[in-house]
Formats: structure tokens, sequence, C-alpha cells
């Protein structure tokens, strides 16, 4: 028996387990650091209860007295008011079809497994007060704050209660948090119908401040990843493959951090161990956070579909586009990158500091030189790329080629191509988005090894609407990543 087999045997077994013996207090909205602790009940209730009250007199112990921190807290968070905030979407390409008046249905989760989810579900309509993330009017009352989308265009912060910690899941206190385009499709509903209010986010930097009872990879105090997939039913053949993000049987919205359990642009997040991964030497905690989202995009079609001495095409300069043109470059391939316009100073750090070879105008240059040039091209464009355009890019391929697609465009977009190039050179396309637990662990020691860093633009947590526009409306250099850290320290509990 190979040792990862037994690994994932022990992996399953425990998860049976722990799922009959939590099923009725998992996801419990119940927090043992609340008032509602005195309902808690049960053995692990208990010890839940237990562990939390070690935790604060933790803080105790440190000579930090809670009536100190209450009082600071107060002062501190009584500026703010919750209030919500218009976020239209501007440039707005005529494809994008954006849902007006929002209903939500969840006619598409068909199986839910969890009591309160069900309960959640069964509730079926538009709900602004979050059932498991409860709203607390008084911010210096609150365990967290969070950026929340209360629709597709209006956005308000929001002060709540953490829900109970389940048996295998960790607080983390956010410090650094990306900003995608994937959060803009999801929260502006544009991947299809989404629960308001939606915290997104997922490219996650944060410090473990509490873990649950049957946590066993972390303890307090571990810095940590976080990323798009929160969540997998551990038993089916993907999950026994490690490729849980192609799990079938976990309903989207349990599966990611865009759905009921929120991501990111908050300053904690609570999500179970099997899908968080320690920091190792090497990466920076300031800019590790892209590679959850953007590095795992990037590593993985490059490590599954190329080659060292290959050469390689990507197209698009963005967050994607830049960490891949280092991947590539430490992997050995010879790459060059295609873009629609480069300013001075992003062409220079792609052919210096990022490895590429060359850097090539699509629309200025004649690209028709490059027919049967390269083993392996990679799209990191979000949006649509006109027809003629992606025919273009697919005749540069060499026959027997790869072509392939990352990242999720709105729902609304199809992909179409015309056949002869594809079928005479026998290419083939590939579309994929994250990975699985063991391929983002990959890609993650793969960029703390070989140096590979994502380049951020910071904005404070409070920043929030100036990040999310900088993101959507112009062009980073290269990937827009929140500060959290200095504002998710006023919550210490
Ligand atoms: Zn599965």
């Amino acid at each position: 028996m190979s040792q990862q087999y037994q690994q994932d045997q022990e992996f399953r077994d425990e998860q049976e387990r722990a799922k009959q013996k939590n099923e009725a207090s998992k996801y419990s909205t119940q927090d043992q650091s609340t008032p509602m602790a005195q309902n808690i009940q049960g053995q692990e209730g208990q010890q839940q209860f237990r562990q939390n009250q070690q935790f604060q007199q933790q803080y105790r112990q440190q000579g930090i007295d809670q009536k100190g921190i209450d009082e600071q807290r107060a002062k501190l968070l009584s500026q703010y008011q919750e209030q919500t905030i218009e976020l239209p979407i501007k440039n707005q390409d005529s494809s994008l079809e954006l849902p007006q008046a929002f209903k939500f249905e969840f006619s598409e989760i068909d199986k839910p497994i969890i009591p309160q989810y069900q309960d959640f579900a069964q509730s079926k309509q538009q709900i602004l007060e979050h059932r498991l993330y409860r709203r607390v009017q008084d911010a210096s009352l609150a365990d967290a704050c969070a950026w929340v989308f209360t629709s597709p265009t209006t956005v308000q912060k929001y002060f709540y209660l953490h829900p109970g910690l389940a048996a295998h899941d960790v607080r983390i206190r956010v410090m650094f948090s990306g900003i995608s385009r994937s959060d803009s499709f999801a929260a502006r509903g544009l991947w299809g119908p989404i629960p308001y209010p939606l915290c997104a986010g997922e490219e996650i930097v944060g410090e473990i401040i509490a873990i649950g009872s049957s946590v066993t990879k972390f303890k307090v105090g571990d810095k940590v990843l976080y990323g798009p997939f929160r969540y997998s039913c551990g038993t089916c053949i993907y999950c026994l493959e490690s490729r849980t993000n192609l799990c079938p049987y976990t309903p989207r919205l349990v599966k990611s951090t865009y759905g009921v359990f929120w991501g990111g642009f908050s300053t904690h997040v609570q999500q179970p161990e099997s899908h968080c991964f320690k920091i190792p030497n090497g990466l920076d905690l300031e800019t590790a956070a892209p590679i959850m989202c953007a590095g795992v995009n990037a590593y993985k079609p490059l490590s599954i579909f190329a080659k060292k001495g290959d050469r390689v095409a990507i197209i698009g300069i963005g967050g994607v586009g830049h960490l891949a043109v280092q991947i590539a470059s430490k992997m050995g391939m010879e790459v060059d990158i295609f873009c629609s316009s480069i300013e001075r100073e992003k062409k220079d750090r792609f052919l210096g500091q990022f490895g590429a070879n060359l850097v090539i105008h699509w629309d200025a240059e004649d690209i028709t030189q490059f027919a049967n040039k390269y083993d392996f091209i990679m799209n990191t464009v979000p949006g649509k790329l006109p027809i003629e355009q992606l025919e273009k890019f697919m005749n540069m391929l060499k026959p027997l080629g790869k072509f392939v697609i990352v990242g999720v465009p709105p729902l609304s977009e199809r992909l179409s191509f015309n056949f002869k190039t594809v079928i005479s050179k026998a290419l083939e396309i590939v579309c994929m988005n994250a990975g699985g637990v063991k391929e983002v662990q990959e890609a993650i020691d793969f960029c703390a090894r070989n140096g590979v860093r994502p380049e951020c633009e910071f904005f404070s947590f409070e920043d929030f609407l100036t990040a999310f526009d900088r993101m959507e409306n112009s062009h980073p250099l290269f990937r827009v990543v929140l500060r959290v850290d200095d504002f998710s320290k006023q919550f210490k509990r």
C-alpha cells in the first residue's frame, strides 16, 4: 500500500468519523466567545468553550487587560458607521449581463450537506442579514468586519460575530488579501446567482488565532495561506486523488469562498483546515497572497503541459500573466509575452526581472510571423478575445501544441473558433481553473523555492473601494492587495 494511499485512507477515515460525530453541531451559529456560549451543549461544545476560555486567558497572561482591549476597540471602532455605498460597474463590456433585479434561488443545490445550511437554503430569499455571520450594530462589540456586496452594485461594511468554530475549522486573522477579476465576476453575479450579502476574496495570508478541537495540521500562531476553495466531499475519486477543486459532489456555494462561507475581504475568515496551507520559508508574507489564485492558475498548466526547453507564449500581462512568465522562465522555458498595449515600465520589468524573451503587441505587430513557433500558449485574459485574434494565436502553435485558457470569464461568454487550424494541427485546447490541494501545495512550494514573487500594489483595508476600482478599471502593477493586518489587529479576542 503506497504512502499516499494510506494518507488518503486516513484522511477519509478521519473525515468520516468527524462527519458522524460532528454533523449536528457543525457550522453552528453559536459562538463560544459570546454570551451565547451558555447555550453550548455536548462534549464537543464544552471542549470548544474551554479552549476559548484558555485562549482568552492567554491574552490576559500576556498582560493585556480585557477591559482595556474593549475600551480601545470601542474607541477605534466607534467612528465607523455602516452605510450602503454604490459601486457601479464602469467601462462595462456590452457582452456582460448584469443581473439587475436580483432574486436568489438555491435551486441548483440539490443536496444541502449540513443542517444549518439546509435551513438557510430553504428560506429562499435575499437575506441581507447573514445567517452565519450575525451582524452587530455596535462595531465595538464585533468579532470581525467585512466588506460585503449587498447587490451586484452596492457594498457595505459589515460588523459581525464569528460563527461557532467547528471541530475541523481554523479561525484566521487576515493580514493580506488579494483582489482579482474573479472577485469582481463572483461578487457582481456574473458567474451566476450568489447569496447576498457576500464577502469575496480568495487570496488570503493570515495568522491562525483559534483552532477547532479536531484540528491537527495547524496551531495558534501559524501563518497560513487560504485560497478559492474551502471544502470538498473527501470521498469521491477526484478528492482521493487530491483534485479537490474538481469534486462534483460539493455544491458550488459550499465548495468555494464565494458562497455561503465568506472569503478574505474581511478581518477574519473561519474555514476548514483541509484547504489551509502553511507558508514555507522563502515566501514573503506581504506578497504571498496572489499565489493562491493567480499563482496556481499560472503554475498548474505549465507544470502539466509544458516542459523545459519549450517555447511558450503567455497572453496577458496582469496578475496571472506576470506570474506565468516568471514560472515558465524558472522552469527553463523560453517565454514570450503578448499584450494589446504595455507601458514602458511594465515592459522593462517583463524583459528584465520576470525573464521574458520578447514582449509583442498583438495589435501593432504582424503576429503571423510567429506561426508554428510555440509548443504551448496560455491565455490569461479574463474577457473574451475576438475570434480572429484567437485563431491567430492558435495558428502560432506547432502541430500537437497546447492552448490553455485559465480563469473563468462571465457566464454569458462563449468560446468559438474555426476548426480548421485546430484539427489540421491536432491542437489540444484545455480550460482550467485553480487546483486541488496537492497542486496548490506544489505551486506554493515552487514559488518559494524559485523566488517567484507576486508584484503587489497595496491598499489599506479601509480603502477597499479604491482598491476594487483600481483592479476593475485600470492596470495595476500587477496585483491589487489589501493590507488588512493593521485593521484586523483591532479585533483581538
Ligand atoms: Zn469529492
